[in-house]
């Protein structure tokens, strides 16, 4: 079923299962994602939320800024969620925790206004400075 997607921590306390079409898979290049990832750009895949379960375990949430909070594993620390608290209907997940990324490939660039300078991503995906529609 192309349209299911699992995934999981590195050392597999928290399993995770989307079904159905990601609404965006984007690369995030924000400082926020940058710290809390440990690497310097993070690709997110957004579901609804309804479509996303976790399958085994669960992840320790954090409030990380005024309008949104992120999961990691609390047993080895993988970043797996971002959710946005205005919008809880739809919940972000790390494509790097994927079982298979390949399935969930990136469609922009997001906060390309943090994005370290070293970093040469050869693509032609739409670049947006700050968030989607700048
Ligand atoms: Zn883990
Ligand atoms: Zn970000």
């Amino acid at each position: 079923m192309s349209d299911m997607h699992e995934g999981g921590c590195l050392c597999g306390a928290v399993r995770w299962r989307a079904a159905g079409a990601p609404q965006n898979v984007n690369h995030c290049h924000c400082e926020m994602c940058r710290r809390g990832s440990g690497a310097a750009v993070v690709t997110w895949a957004a579901f609804a939320a309804k479509d996303f379960t976790f399958t085994r375990g669960a992840p320790v949430w954090r409030q990380s800024s005024a309008v949104a909070r992120r999961s990691f594993c609390g047993a080895c620390g993988s970043a797996l969620n971002w959710q946005s608290l205005k919008h809880e209907d739809s919940i972000d997940v790390t494509v790097g925790t994927a079982d298979r990324p390949e399935g969930l490939a990136p469609r922009e660039h997001l906060w390309t206004e943090g994005a370290v300078s070293w970093l040469h991503i050869q693509d032609n995906l739409p670049r947006h400075r700050t968030r989607r529609g700048t």
